[in-house]
């Protein structure tokens, strides 16, 4: 049976299940040379960032696009420094309100996933954007529950800087887990200003080399932007922040979300927030 794509809703649970077919044809790994170098099949010409629809998308109507942090195949997040990192956050910032000007999108979700351990099958440094045509659950309910930085947990507090801040999560369900968050609400990217953005660009490089500094060599990490949907009211309490989260328990182990914890959706996490905190504070 071939569907493209099809939206199911678990009957008993709720659980949105994007049945994706087609995506099974994607190759694993190119097997000519990097698609994203310069010359590479999606990226032709020279640049310093760009973005293009994701030729395996994984929900249809031009509703999947690439982000390519730089053309350097070798560069990670935080070795494009501030101005580097800058450019990233300004396109995700232009697509972010391109995308979110469409009458079909209520959510505009940037992520990046980093490294084999977490399913990115090229190198290149690049992110993903999602927009949905609705606002996905577990943002619905972060929202919701009025998330924001809680700036008087100290001991989980990982980085401060003047405007941002990087925390562990009190409860957190992976491993290595930082919220990235400004001191001051701001709802999402295209509403931040140069100097929120040039914030934005120095916290994010310097946590994201920390975590590369935790077991000294590249971690695999998730990331992704909870920001304001793109609808036209409401949500006006939205508070922008970044989730990174890493699935490794210690240096190239991997911790499973295993039987009791898909069963239960209650999670066993083996390393303590607060030290988690206190050996990121260290390796600044
Ligand atoms: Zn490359």
């Amino acid at each position: 049976m071939q569907r493209s794509h099809e939206t199911r809703v678990d009957p008993a649970l709720g659980t949105v299940v994007h049945v994706v077919g087609t995506r099974q044809k994607r190759p694993n790994l190119p097997s000519t040379g990097c698609p994203f170098c310069v010359g590479g099949l999606e990226a032709p010409d020279p640049y310093d960032v760009y973005w293009f629809p994701n030729r395996w998308p994984a929900i249809p109507d031009d509703r999947c696009e690439v982000v390519l942090y730089t053309s350097d195949h070798d560069a990670t997040f935080f070795s494009l420094g501030v101005a580097g990192a800058r450019k990233v956050i300004d396109l995700w910032a232009d697509r972010t309100e391109a995308l979110g000007k469409r009458e079909d999108v209520d959510y505009v979700l940037v992520f990046e996933n980093r490294g084999p351990e977490v399913g990115a099958t090229i190198a290149h440094p690049h992110g993903q954007i999602y927009a949905y045509d609705h606002v996905p659950t577990r943002q619905k309910r972060r929202l919701a529950g009025g998330w924001k930085p809680d700036l008087e947990a100290v001991d989980r507090i990982a980085v401060d800087h003047d405007a941002w801040i990087a925390a562990v999560p009190f409860a957190p369900t992976f491993p290595l887990a930082v919220e990235v968050a400004p001191k001051q609400r701001i709802a999402d990217l295209p509403s931040m200003s140069d100097a929120d953005r040039q914030g934005l660009a120095a916290m994010l490089v310097d946590v994201l080399a920390r975590f590369d500094r935790l077991y000294e060599q590249p971690i695999p990490y998730m990331m992704w932007l909870n920001q304001r949907p793109t609808v036209r009211e409401g949500y006006d309490d939205a508070w922008f922040n970044i989730e990174i989260v890493s699935p490794w328990r210690s240096a190239g182990v991997q911790r499973f979300i295993a039987a009791a914890e898909v069963a239960s959706e209650e999670y066993f996490n083996p390393l303590v927030p607060e030290d988690v905190a206190a050996r990121l504070r260290e390796l600044g």
